[in-house]
């Protein structure tokens, strides 16, 4: 049963939004001389529109407060507190009725997006090693699977890092506990010492989970120093709904932090990355010399809008835990359809059962099929896959012209 999580109406949402923007510092009445911050330009952007009273998320963005820096610990910008509570409703929500973690064991804040969180959790563990370790730069070492997202590559060159990559299999996508050893084998005949591994809780192009019980295994049999994360940037908001027995959540003893994405599959503005990591570690990101904020800066980003995450808070509280249940559920039943679909044809394809990707094998798929329904594939240059994302606006009637088309293509494979 959810803890923190429940739903809620209209009326409910706007009158807790537009309390806490009452909350927040006043600009217009206010002594408000020192902040290099307002209203959004009302010349451009009318205060006093009357959809606003109706609008809460566009009345937040007009209002415009900053949510820099982390609220979950320590002090914060007392200008926008009002917002601020929210936020930390927001990752309350995610941490513990979503991935299982105890009441206020958690920090969190709503980033720019899963490339800033999966930065933020590389950077924290690098940092770590090096403070708790002794370690160096060079003893320090990235593991993640050749299906991860390139933000690692990214956290890697940022922050001075190698990167191991785990093989999957063509086929199922999959990482064995063989493979994961011999990458860190690898790693340490390079001189590695501390590992940041991380588990994808589905990935980008196929919707895969990497198997968290072959990167632990292979890690405590290696007798290595390890921190994990998660990057749910894509799956976040889905797969903890499919699998009833997900090992990915704060139960795990091994898992520190994770990534989800609400701009993916929570439809809500870009901008809205969401980190979690366990207590304890947010202070290793924290840059000191940020005296100007009040509460200091535990994050990368610095400045950011409060209304993503206001916006965030309102499309998981207005669907409520089991209205969310019942969205995911339905996209689960397209998918199937479709595979079903495929599994007639005889065209071959890669799904997770958890998951709403289905990743086709390029050579079932026209070149004129790609653009007319915009499939994507892995690799643009050499494409050996195209994915088609169930989405709430991909119907079972638009699927069904693709199956179609497909299907009028078999002769020419
Ligand atoms: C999209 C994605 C990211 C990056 O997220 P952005 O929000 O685009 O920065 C990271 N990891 C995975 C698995 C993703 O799907």
């Amino acid at each position: 049963m959810p803890q923190v999580w429940t739903k809620k109406s209209q009326e409910e949402i706007k009158d807790i939004v537009f309390a806490a923007i009452d909350k927040n510092i006043n600009y217009d009445n206010d002594g408000a001389l020192g902040v290099p911050a307002s209203y959004l330009d009302d010349k451009i952007f009318n205060q006093d529109a009357s959809f606003l009273k109706e609008a809460p998320f566009l009345y937040t963005l007009v209002k415009n407060p900053n949510h820099i820096g982390c609220h979950t610990l320590g002090k914060s910008e007392s200008f926008f507190e009002g917002t601020h509570a929210i936020e930390r409703e927001l990752i309350e929500i995610c941490a513990v009725d979503i991935l299982k973690g105890e009441l206020h064991q958690q920090d969190g804040y709503v980033a720019s997006g899963g490339t800033e969180a999966n930065i933020q959790a590389i950077w924290i563990y690098r940092n770590f090693f090096m403070k708790e370790h002794g370690a160096a730069l060079e003893d320090v070492a990235i593991i993640c699977s050749a299906d991860s997202h390139y933000s690692m590559d990214k956290a890697a060159n940022l922050l001075s890092l190698s990167v191991h990559k785990i093989p999957v299999e063509h086929a199922t996508r999959g990482i064995s506990q063989e493979g994961v050893s011999s990458c860190i084998a690898e790693a340490k005949a390079a001189g590695k010492k501390h590992f940041i591994v991380i588990c994808n809780m589905m990935t980008t192009m196929f919707g895969s989970v990497d198997d968290v019980h072959a990167m632990t295994n292979a890690l405590v049999a290696a007798d290595c120093s390890f921190k994990l994360h998660v990057d749910g940037a894509y799956g976040g908001f889905y797969y903890p709904f499919t699998e009833d027995e997900n090992p990915l959540t704060f139960k795990n003893t091994h898992i520190t932090s994770f990534t989800l994405d609400a701009h993916k599959m929570a439809q809500s503005p870009y901008g809205t990355g969401v980190f979690l990591i366990r207590k304890g570690y947010m202070h290793y990101a924290n840059t000191q010399e940020a005296s100007y904020v009040e509460g200091e800066d535990y994050t990368l980003i610095g400045s950011r809008s409060g209304a993503n995450a206001i916006a965030v808070w309102m499309i998981l509280v207005k669907n409520g835990p089991y209205g969310w249940h019942e969205k995911v559920f339905i996209l689960q039943k397209r998918t199937a359809w479709l595979c079903q679909q495929l599994e007639e044809l005889g065209v071959s394809y890669f799904r997770n059962p958890n998951s709403n990707i289905v990743t086709i094998d390029a050579k079932f798929v026209k070149e004129e099929t790609v653009h007319q329904f915009g499939l994507v594939p892995d690799d643009h240059h050499e494409p050996k896959w195209f994915k088609v994302v169930v989405m709430e606006h991909v119907s079972i009637e638009k699927l069904e012209v693709l199956v179609k088309d497909i299907a009028g293509n078999l002769e020419t494979v």
